[in-house]
């Protein structure tokens, strides 16, 4: 099947249109319509090669949100016409106890993300959701819920189910005291999700500019790291601390914040963090961890929560042909929303 996105040629060159295939269709394939796709923060480092070196060309793009064009013969789940989406995973060995238990994210064979990756079957390079069709194996693609809006569902698949799993893995629930370091785009999920849970929420940031968007979203408050007397009145204070920085940075900073047996999860940054110190941990059995997006089944759940809760990113759209600009805002970071594409501003000419 033929199709056009954007895509990245180099580490230094600006996203351009690419003409490409998909892959025919496989029994149990689905074959979809994009109409949206999010634009999540680790695109831009994949496609800047900041995670190691890039199959390029590479199209990114796993917040994917779409309609079922056609069906392979031993497809189940899904007809033609269907809602769906598909989000960081396209592919696991679906055979080990990490699969069986639906934590296909952490496949022990190690599972197949959207975009950058060698197919299980083929070893053709995957290719992202910045374009207008995808082909995935059922198994990995969601659906939407009937009363959910399309065009704002897209960040769920991403940034969504990566603070809805910490908030499920460590059991929050009614009156849990979280607090949420930064919020870009993982950032204002990870508030709206907890307090939908019945979460008392404080968000955590350098100053308190963003106050106001925090309290929109359903925070307390707001705490301000710069400001020493009122992290020590914090001071053992949270249960669990959703940290969404996205760059190298001091968690020992935060740990003091969290209660007894309190846990902070890394779920921004990959790579190195400020040397740790173990002080805070060790007076207080507290936790530092971290955790990575969710299984397919938990991706389901968290879009049928939203869906219930009337839970959605805050979404600013753009054209396929402003990606770059979009690039650049996200590069400089400190935006509280996510970009999302809509894609039939993508000719497919
Ligand atoms: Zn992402
Ligand atoms: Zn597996």
């Amino acid at each position: 099947m033929k199709t056009i996105g954007y895509a990245a040629h180099s580490a230094d060159s600006a996203m351009v249109p690419y003409h490409f295939e998909r892959r025919a269709l496989r029994p149990n394939d689905v074959a979809i319509e994009i109409l949206y796709c999010g634009v999540c923060h680790s695109d831009l480092h994949t496609v800047n090669g900041d995670w190691g070196p890039q199959p390029y060309p590479l199209v990114p793009g796993h917040e994917i949100v779409g309609v079922v064009q056609s069906v392979g013969p031993d497809v189940k789940r899904y007809k033609v016409g269907d809602r769906v989406a598909v989000g960081c995973m396209v592919d696991s060995c679906q055979h080990c106890d990490q699969c069986h238990h639906g934590e296909e994210q952490y496949c022990r064979n190690g599972m197949t993300p959207t975009y950058g990756a060698p197919d299980r079957i083929d070893s053709t390079t995957t290719q992202g959701g910045y374009s207008k069709h995808i082909v995935v194996r059922e198994e990995f693609v969601l659906q939407i819920p009937d009363n959910m809006d399309m065009a704002k569902a897209a960040p769920i698949l991403c940034a969504g189910i990566t603070t809805y799993s910490p908030l499920r893995t460590w059991n929050v629930t009614k009156g849990s005291r979280v607090g949420v370091i930064g919020l870009g785009g993982l950032g204002h999920m990870a508030v709206k999700l907890a307090h939908a849970m019945g979460a008392e929420v404080t968000v955590i940031s350098r100053s308190d500019s963003k106050k106001a968007d925090a309290m929109a979203m359903g925070a307390k408050g707001i705490l301000a790291s710069t400001d020493a007397a009122a992290m020590k009145a914090a001071g053992s204070s949270f249960d669990l601390i959703i940290d969404t920085a996205p760059v190298k940075h001091d968690v020992s900073l935060y740990t003091p914040l969290l209660d007894i047996d309190g846990t902070l999860v890394v779920v921004g940054q990959v790579g190195p963090l400020a040397e740790l110190m173990s002080v805070p941990l060790v007076f207080g059995r507290r936790r530092v961890a971290g955790s990575l997006i969710g299984g397919i089944a938990e991706t389901q759940e968290v879009l049928n929560f939203c869906a219930e809760h009337n839970v959605y990113p805050d979404c600013e759209m753009i054209r396929m042909d402003q990606i770059n600009d979009a690039f650049d805002r996200l590069a400089k970071g400190d935006l509280a929303h996510r970009f999302v594409i809509d894609m039939s501003s993508l000719n497919a000419g």
